[in-house]
């Protein structure tokens, strides 16, 4: 007989995998619990869960790393498991004994567990000892670093230094000959000490053309099945960025020789819930069943999971709720079957041409196309903060063969409209489109190598740039709508363009209402109205505007500027008028005749295409004139107000 399941859980995350998380708990009845950070009080997490504690300050450590105040809200709520997620407290085994002793359910493995892979020199001891294959290398107690530099000359060059406390690709390098090994050492040991806390090293072999290929485990606390492999071989600085299941091109021996090593490792340690084992393969000569080793075991849900449920059809956040409940293993070995192919691309707040700075920003512009599986923790409208992970999204795609699912999310990715915040999409969309990367000729190094080319932004062409002109002067709407008021009636409008560091001056002549012609310096483009604007045949991308920032979508997204002279000033002779910089609504003046205004102070609203955009007054002076209004609409180049310096309008 299983053990009754939950009826209410704790979600201790955030974002995308609380998220997850919440929807899984849903489906199977039970009611959720999300915790959040003051900075996350609006979060979508926060939205999608029944009941909500708030932990405090925005920084993890006071929030979501709190293990007491996790627990008091556990205890508080009548929740009888936590749900850790990955990341924070997923696999801090203090944290786990902090629950028990609470008589709260922690929804993964044993602290023990934990412990026995958390540092990853002794992981592989116990793995080398239950006869899994381990990377060669020392990963013993002797820190002497005269010892270590003996290791490495008796492993052989090239070696990794690794912390044995690591995770995240922190406090690795590289050393390819013995005379760099003491400043490669210590420049490791700084970081690792930084990150964990823990200085302490270990010395591997370096494996050449490496692969990435782990194995997802589900464990009883006796036996394990394996829900077959992924490969996660394109990385970035030791990140994943996209991952996939199968492995492309394993043969069935060395699956066969890998999952059973899997299966091995998670039964020597008892486990019992969802963990990932690791392996680097050597991939120079394709995965050979004696060519692959053991790194480390994650005691956790990882990111990457959704393309192992994409091919299996389970869910394996229900699994791991069934187990934590008492339930045995839902499925034997053999009942779980393998479907096609799946491939997942993190879509991240960041700049890949700045070697992958996280960049921050409001999402004003978010949405996914149909037809693909999208994990994600925020809407459109939230805010990308400098708190917590950039991720903003993972996009799944699942498909018959390796090529149909990568066409799918290459042509997704393509369909995803985001603004205005820096985002790898573009870097995404590259990589997928790699040849190499869609011949399935895959190493860790592929992106390192190809960087220039897969980091470059996207170029703007002119076609863009003369869709962004219209947009720029408030003509991108459809021509009728505009009937109403004459604005083609100065028949030529001009906007100055920045794309990258390429600056043009953009004049557009509207010779019908259904026709517009830009000129770029001697290019001209012609966009005519047919339902939508065209350009040569094509449909004008989908576009956002963001203050004067445009945004063209369709494709790796194009950023063009508008370089506005700000609100417009002309000298005349009874003063300086303030022109309208653009067509729109004039919503709000904010002075009146008579007034005496400073540089700078805003005068007037007005209003286009969605966007407030503030007409401030260029010098002090005094109004003398108000020339339109509140409530019109106005063209670009129209009269608002008149300002007089102070002596006008006392003379
Ligand atoms: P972390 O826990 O910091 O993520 P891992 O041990 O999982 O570190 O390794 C991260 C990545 O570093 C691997 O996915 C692989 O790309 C690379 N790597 C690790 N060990 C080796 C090795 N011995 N040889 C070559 N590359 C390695």
């Amino acid at each position: 007989m299983a053990e009754r399941l939950f009826d209410k859980i704790l979600v201790a995350n955030r974002g995308e995998i609380a998220c997850r998380v919440i929807a899984s708990a849903r489906a199977m009845g039970i009611s959720t619990v999300a915790v959040c950070s003051d900075a996350d009080r609006q979060a979508r997490h926060v939205a999608m869960a029944d009941e909500v504690v708030c932990l405090g300050g925005a920084a993890p450590s006071e929030s979501y790393l709190r293990i007491d105040r996790i627990v008091a809200a556990a205890q508080a709520t009548g929740a009888q498991a936590v749900h850790p997620g990955y990341g924070f407290l997923s696999e801090n085994p203090d944290f786990v004994e902090a629950l028990d002793a609470a008589g709260i359910t922690f929804i993964g493995p044993s602290a023990q567990a934990i412990r026995a892979m958390g540092l990853k020199g002794a992981a592989k001891a116990l793995m080398e000892e239950a006869g899994v294959p381990v990377v060669p290398g020392y990963h013993g107690d002797n820190q002497d670093p005269s010892h270590l530099a003996a290791e490495a000359g008796r492993i052989g060059y090239p070696v990794l230094l690794k912390a044995v406390a690591g995770g995240g690709g922190k406090g690795m390098r590289r050393v390819d000959r013995p005379e760099d090994f003491t400043s490669a050492l210590a420049a490791a040991q700084a970081e690792a000490q930084g990150a964990f806390g823990n200085p302490a090293m270990l010395v591997e072999k370096l494996i050449r053309d490496p692969r990435h290929v782990e194995v997802q485990v589900f464990g009883d606390g006796i036996r394990a099945v394996h829900l077959y492999e992924r490969d996660c071989s394109l990385q970035r600085r030791h990140q994943k960025v996209i991952e996939e299941a199968p492995a492309p091109d394993i043969p069935p021996e060395t699956r066969a020789a890998m999952t059973k090593a899997a299966c091995r490792a998670a039964e020597a340690i008892g486990y019992r819930g969802a963990g990932t084992v690791e392996f680097i393969a050597d991939g120079s000569d394709g995965l050979r069943p004696d060519g692959f080793w053991f790194m480390e075991m994650n005691t956790r849900l990882q990111v990457e999971h959704p393309v192992t449920e994409a091919v299996t059809g389970l869910d394996l956040v229900e699994w791991q709720i069934r187990l934590a409940a008492g339930e045995g293993l839902p499925l034997q070995q053999d009942q779980i079957g393998l479907s096609g192919h799946a491939v997942e691309a993190r879509l991240y707040a960041e700049d890949a041409a700045a070697g992958f700075l996280p960049a921050t920003g409001r999402l004003e512009r978010l949405s996914f196309p149909e037809g693909l599986r999208v994990d994600t923790g925020v809407r459109e409208g939230d805010e990308i903060s400098p708190h917590y992970d950039p991720m903003i999204a993972k996009l799944i795609a699942h498909g018959p063969t390796r090529e149909i699912a990568f066409q799918r999310l290459l042509s997704g990715l393509r369909q995803v409209e985001l603004a205005d915040c820096t985002t790898n999409l573009g870097f995404l969309q590259a990589l997928l489109a790699d040849p190499q990367v869609r011949a399935g000729q895959l190493d860790t190094g592929l992106i390192e190598r190809g960087a220039a080319q897969l980091c470059a932004p996207a170029g703007v062409s002119g076609a863009d740039l003369a869709w962004a002109a219209l947009i720029a002067l408030g003509l991108a709407g459809p021509p009728a709508a505009r009937r109403g008021f004459s604005l083609w009636s100065p028949l030529r409008h001009q906007v100055r363009l920045r794309a990258g560091d390429d600056e043009v001056l953009a004049s557009v002549e509207i010779p019908a209402p259904e026709c517009h012609v830009v000129a770029l310096g001697e290019a001209r483009h012609t966009l005519s109205w047919a339902g939508a604007w065209q350009i040569a045949g094509h449909y004008a991308p989908a576009w956002h505007l963001s203050g004067d920032r445009i945004t063209l979508f369709d494709g790796a997204p194009r950023l063009v500027e508008i370089l506005r002279p700000g609100a417009e000033a002309a000298e005349g002779p009874g003063g300086e008028i303030i022109l309208a910089p653009m067509p729109g609504l004039l919503r709000r003046l904010s002075a009146a005749a008579g007034d005496r205004v400073a540089a700078g102070q805003p005068l007037a609203i007005l209003e286009a295409m969605k966007m407030e955009h503030a007409l401030s007054a260029p010098r002090d002076g005094v109004i003398a004139e108000i020339l339109l209004p509140e409530g019109s609409q106005v063209e670009a180049g129209a009269a608002l107000i008149r300002l007089e310096s102070e002596e006008e309008a006392t003379a």
